[in-house]
């Protein structure tokens, strides 16, 4: 890890120097941007002749010409996912704690406005549907839950983790974005990884979706993995969620940036990445521009040739046949049988979910089907010392 200390406690307007979001924000987006709009075939067959792929060359494969070249990106994506990460899907589970939120963002169903069943789970209710996941396979959890910092606080939150910890050697959060001290109590408790979307990297994007609540600050946000790293969690989690920007490649290029910058910075952390397209939910935001099924499998391919060794979450907003299709393509990592409602796993419950998913599988489905296609269901891949 890096041994400058970080500034990263501030809240200015820029993240700290020496962090994987400094080096994020001094990116130039627009020009990379512009190679995506000028790239040839002749580009794209450079790009994937080379053995390494920096930005430029990524955004080449974000093109119009590598749009017309989606089988060969498709089996370089393959040939690499093959290689690295040879026939294993990770499975794991989200646990949702809490809806409670007092932020506002137009695009979510917890949105503090909106007038929906909130609920928290008990310490007792989080065991039970630890157990639950524990008795249907799984070894990995993500614990989630909406921005409320009395509610969904740092001592609740850490006592869920060290509920869930005896049962399952992985256990991420995706919750609030926390200070460092608080990163490594959570560490301390038995939580290996985080799981941070930027939501939208385009700060006009950002700050016009984002209304209300700690969520505004985009710089605080944009440096937690780099907090998380620095308080020992072993995993990292970034994502864009596709759809809230107009231009889908400027996302891309962004968030294939954040990830080349935290391997750099972080090089002992696992660093995995999440494409999440939005789904309808309470509120009824609808999306500026809906990412289609053809752009959404260029840029799963234009990552795996970029980011050979970066994880790669498929969620279960995705439909079965889309899920399926995509693993030869660089999917790593998949939830299955998920319910995004506190509650639900041990028991019914009438909590508002934050989406709605498309894939209903439970997940001996999901693990059979891989099963099927000739792939290893991994349910367990670190233990705890
Ligand atoms: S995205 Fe997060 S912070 Fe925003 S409303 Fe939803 S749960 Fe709250």
């Amino acid at each position: 890890m890096t041994s400058t200390p970080i500034l990263l406690e501030s809240r200015p307007d820029r993240p700290p120097e020496g962090t994987a979001a400094a080096d994020v924000v001094s990116v130039d987006v627009a020009r990379l941007r512009a190679v995506a709009a000028a790239a040839t075939g002749a580009d794209v067959d450079r790009v994937l002749r080379s053995p390494h792929v920096d930005l430029a060359g990524f955004a080449a494969l974000l093109s119009d010409a590598a749009a017309a070249r989606l089988e060969d990106l498709a089996q370089a994506a393959h040939r690499i996912t093959r290689a690295r990460f040879g026939s294993t899907v990770r499975l794991f589970a989200p646990l949702y704690l809490s809806n409670e939120c007092v932020s506002t963002c137009t695009y979510c169903g917890y949105s503090a406005g909106n007038d929906i069943r909130r609920r928290t789970l008990t310490l007792d209710e989080v065991r039970a549907e630890a157990v639950e996941l524990h008795r249907r396979g799984f070894r990995h959890i993500l614990l989630v839950a909406g921005e409320h910092a009395r509610i969904v606080s740092r001592d609740y939150l850490e006592a869920c983790v060290r509920t869930a910890a005896p049962l399952f050697p992985q256990v991420g959060v995706e919750v609030q974005v926390w200070d460092t001290d608080t990163y490594r109590r959570l560490v301390a408790a038995g939580c290996d990884g985080v799981i941070v979307f930027q939501e939208s990297y385009n700060r006009d994007t950002y700050e016009s979706v984002h209304l209300k609540g700690k969520k505004r600050n985009y710089a605080w946000r944009l440096a937690a993995p780099d907090r998380a790293a620095e308080a020992g969690m072993r995993r990292l989690g970034i994502g864009a969620l596709l759809g809230l920007h107009p231009d889908w490649r400027a996302e891309a290029i962004a968030l294939a940036a954040h990830a080349q910058a935290l391997i750099r910075r972080w090089w002992r952390c696992e660093v995995q990445i999440s494409l999440p397209r939005l789904r309808p939910a309470a509120g009824g935001y609808e999306p500026a521009e809906p990412v289609g099924d053809a752009a959404f499998v260029q840029l799963l391919c234009a990552l795996r040739i970029a980011l050979p060794g970066v994880g790669v979450s498929l969620s279960t907003r995705e439909v079965p046949s889309l899920r399926d299709a995509l693993v030869p393509l660089g999917v790593t990592t998949m939830s299955a049988g998920s319910h995004t409602e506190p509650g639900g796993y041990a028991e019914d419950s009438d909590a508002e979910p934050q989406f709605e998913i498309s894939d209903r599988r439970s997940p001996a489905e999901v693990a059979a089907v891989l099963r099927a296609a000739g792939y290893d269901p991994v349910w367990k891949d670190w233990q705890r010392v």
